[in-house]
């Protein structure tokens, strides 16, 4: 165990980050709700309050095309090549107060760490604009900007309320032509740390503050109809019908079975839709979906082909038909091995259990990835609770966090120059 990093408490400092995360939760859309889409009004009021933050900590702040915010530690006699920290800062409609702005307000303490240890390492904390995909329907706008992956068709899409992802820019004060300029540099950047809360209850079961992330695990959607025979249900016996949603059910009673029997596997049939959906009609025809997410890309590719022959069995079986059709098929990101290493370095030195967990949801982390080193670390969501006002953290976790993560980044800096 660190006792240098022990004996010094970040008390007061992760106290600052949760109150800075609760100030931010009252810049939103509605009242009294936590809502904040991309780039709207209240967007500007975070940037405002954040960069006031940045400027008194002595960093070099502006907002990038893409509306990210982004400031930039950089010591006199330290290298120029930087190490990235930071998340988003949009909501979903509803949300909790720290998903994504907790990575953001640790970050900036992280720099204030940085400057009392004296540590020569350039940082840049990056809020990014967007990642949860509800305005436009499309997750990582901030993030693909950053990573230099941002596809300007995206500019074309509409809002609700019809307005084009570019003039949603402008009328921020930004000029979307400009979008290429907002990517990193991969050969001047050291890699990139997401801090971010777990959104999930397996910390939380094992009694565990902190985990670093080793992957990001790969995920398919898709449909799923079962087409049989609507028929009269008063007229029609039992032995002649081809009931589709009895279908449906004997196989999403299979898809659960099937993810318990495998290590890892998450499934869900989340949508079901019946036709002609009629108290005295046997369903003709049901639209089912399901997500399958595992870390492994080959073991999530054979359980969606288990689980899509599963289907077609029953329908046979039952004188019906089953028809797939892929949606997404995304693969898993590993989280960079000497990154993860270090991190997990940082969890052990500060007296923590090196535990590891894949990430069952999408983060920023997962688009950086594909250009530099990255590596997440997950703090214990209170009752597994996300995207919900009742989204919570524990001080002490947070504090945690401050530890490993400034033990992390003296790692860094020593591996830097060694080399
Ligand atoms: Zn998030």
């Amino acid at each position: 165990m660190d006792q240098t990093i022990k004996s010094r408490p970040m008390h007061a400092q992760s106290v600052r980050a949760i109150s800075e995360c609760h100030t931010l939760a009252t810049f939103t859309e509605e009242p009294a709700h936590i809502t904040r889409r991309f780039l709207t009004p209240p967007v500007h009021a975070v940037h405002t309050h954040l960069r006031q933050r940045m400027e008194a900590l002595g960093m070099t702040v502006q907002t990038d095309a893409a509306g990210n915010l982004r400031g930039i530690h950089q010591p006199a006699n330290a290298p120029a090549k930087r190490f990235l920290i930071g998340s988003h800062i949009d909501t979903v409609p509803d949300a909790g107060p720290f998903d994504g702005i907790l990575g953001v307000t640790l970050a900036l303490e992280l720099v204030e760490i940085v400057q009392e240890r004296q540590l020569p390492l350039s940082i840049e904390v990056i809020a990014f604009s967007e990642e949860e995909g509800v305005r436009y329907g499309i997750p990582f706008l901030g993030s693909r900007a950053v990573a230099g992956t941002f596809d300007e068709k995206l500019l074309a899409y509409e809002d609700a309320d019809g307005i084009p992802m570019s003039e949603a820019i402008r009328s921020f004060g930004l000029d979307p032509t400009q979008i290429p300029s907002a990517a990193i540099e991969p050969q001047q950047t050291l890699g990139f740390l997401e801090i971010h809360i777990e959104q999930g209850p397996i910390l939380e079961a094992e009694d565990l503050q902190l985990a670093a992330v080793t992957s990001i695990v790969g995920q398919t959607r898709g449909t799923l109809t079962f087409t049989g025979h609507a028929n009269h249900a008063g007229t029609t016996p039992m032995h002649l019908r081809h009931d589709a949603l009895a279908a449906a059910a004997e196989w999403i009673t299979a898809v659960e079975t099937h993810a318990n029997s495998t290590p890892s596997l998450v499934a869900t049939v989340g949508k079901i839709f019946a036709d002609p959906n009629a108290t005295n009609v046997i369903p003709g025809t049901v639209h089912t979906t399901l997500d399958l997410r595992h870390p492994s890309d080959p073991i999530r590719t054979v359980a969606v082909e288990a689980l899509i022959a599963q289907a077609q069995s029953i329908a046979q079986r039952r004188g019906l038909t089953a028809q797939f059709t892929q949606t997404m098929n995304e693969p898993a990101i590993p989280m960079d091995l000497a990154l993860t290493a270090n991190l997990t370095a940082a969890l052990e030195s500060t007296g923590l259990p090196a535990r590891i967990l894949t990430s069952g949801a999408g983060h920023d982390a997962m688009i950086l990835a594909a250009r530099i080193p990255t590596t997440m670390l997950f703090l214990r969501s209170p009752g597994g609770i996300s995207h919900h006002p009742a989204e919570s953290v524990r001080e002490q976790d947070v504090e945690a966090a401050l530890h490993v993560a400034a033990n992390f980044l003296e790692r860094i800096f020593a591996t830097i120059n060694n080399t």
